[in-house]
């Protein structure tokens, strides 16, 4: 499938049917496996032979969508989680235990600063936030003996800084540490930062990739390229006893990453896809290409309608001209960003407050990056978490409204916003 365009890899990677086999990715919505000796499933826990054995480790409909996804990035492998939290929290547990550190860019979704600042800090694993714009110099000082890895989000939710990819690569590469870049605003049919030296690509398969807001999900995409036996991650290249000894680097070559957030963080947290989840992602995929074309066409006209309103303080999307970043998308994200655009109601929080009740096409949900239209205001709602600093370098401020562009039609998500203006 590698040598196929993006488009027919979003319609038909991952599951190819055999002769007289559903044409349709069937929903194997079974826990378990029948086999006919207990020697076969002894080698298929031995990692021995391939096969599936519990759907908490692996599922035919997962796997598909794992190859898809895979596919689609250009990774050599991919493993879905539940959400993507999930897939942020196992990609760095597989790394880091308590006694590392780690390097994030400031401008995250508001979800996975939590998990970082927080969570991870009571497990012993310590977290600097960096300024993403920060050059190279300035990022190279916070790198310590102890640092595992450079996290940033290739644009971020819902500042939309975009980050220069090959910069932060080099950054990692430069301490023999991974470069993870959560890629789920861009999606890999706008960018695949595999190609700008990302190592671990991870998305929140709950926007873009489903693109329906029907289910909630993660995965976790493996480049295959990253050297973990440089003597920075024992986790992976010594016996991991819970696991009788398998040494992941020796015994799993480039898979070795994924292997072990599969067969031991996996096994030990849970964070399942269900089957029936796995079904609708692929559906949502299908069309992923058509969809992000309209959302990102869609998008560049509100944002440029905005730009031109009076009623409005200020317009944030990289695909306008005079924005910070526009030079970056166009370096990395030629095709279009994405569907979401933030802007300022002048009046501030109350004006903005008042302005999202007024519409009617566009409704107020807690999700983004979905087919239809909606408007969320981030310092009441996925980041009320935080306070008011944390929200300045996250990029928010009060006044932001985040608009998710969906993929109705421009004009009228223009004359809904302009009913909503008139209203103030
Ligand atoms: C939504 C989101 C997440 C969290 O994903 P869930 O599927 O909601 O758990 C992580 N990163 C980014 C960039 C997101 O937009």
């Amino acid at each position: 499938m590698s040598n196929y365009h993006i488009d027919t890899r979003c319609v038909q990677a991952g599951y190819q049917p055999k002769n007289g086999e559903p044409r349709v990715l069937p929903i194997a919505q079974s826990t378990t496996y029948k086999y006919d000796s207990s020697e076969t499933v002894g080698k298929l826990f031995d990692l021995a032979e391939e096969g599936f054995f519990y759907t908490r480790l692996a599922n035919p409909t997962v796997d598909a969508v794992e190859k898809k996804i895979a596919a689609l990035e250009g990774g050599i492998g991919a493993m879905c989680t539940s959400s993507g939290q999930a897939a942020n929290m196992i990609a760095v547990l597989n790394i880091c235990s308590a006694g590392d550190h780690f390097i994030s860019t400031s401008t995250i979704y508001g979800g996975t600063m939590n998990l970082f600042g927080v969570t991870m800090k009571k497990m012993g694993i310590e977290v600097t936030f960096v300024d993403p714009d920060a050059p190279l110099e300035e990022l190279q000082k916070e790198i310590r003996e102890n640092t595992k890895l450079v996290f940033a989000e290739t644009i971020s939710n819902p500042s939309l800084v975009v980050v220069d990819l090959e910069k932060f690569a080099t950054l990692a590469h430069s301490n023999n540490i991974p470069f993870f870049i959560d890629n789920t605003f861009a999606t890999p049919v706008n960018c695949r930062p595999i190609e700008y030296g990302a190592d671990i690509v991870i998305h929140s398969t709950s926007k873009y990739l489903d693109g329906h807001a029907v289910s909630l999900g993660g995965v976790i995409v493996d480049s295959g390229n990253f050297n973990w036996d440089n003597g920075k991650f024992p986790g992976l290249s010594t016996p991991d006893e819970s696991y009788h000894g398998m040494v992941y680097t020796r015994d799993c070559g480039k898979a070795a990453f994924l292997t072990k957030a599969r067969v031991q963080l996996m096994r030990d947290m849970g964070s399942t896809p269900s089957p029936n989840n796995a079904f609708l992602l692929n559906l949502g995929m299908e069309t992923l290409h058509l969809r992000m074309e309209r959302h990102c066409s869609n998008a560049q006209k509100v944002a440029e309608y905005l730009e031109k309103n009076e009623q409005i303080s200020w317009v944030n999307y990289p695909g306008l001209k005079g924005n910070k970043y526009y030079d970056l998308a166009e370096k990395y994200l030629p095709n279009g960003s994405c569907g979401v655009i933030s802007f300022g109601v002048k009046g501030g929080r109350d004006a903005a407050m008042k302005f999202m009740d007024s519409l009617q096409l566009a409704a107020i949900v807690v999700h983004v990056a979905d087919a239809r239209t909606s408007v969320l205001h981030p310092a009441s709602t996925t980041h009320r978490q935080l306070n008011d600093q944390q929200l300045i370098d996250c990029g928010i401020t009060p006044d932001l409204i985040r608009m998710s562009i969906g993929i109705e039609s421009a004009d009228d998500i223009i004359a809904d916003i302009e009913q909503g203006l008139a209203k103030l």
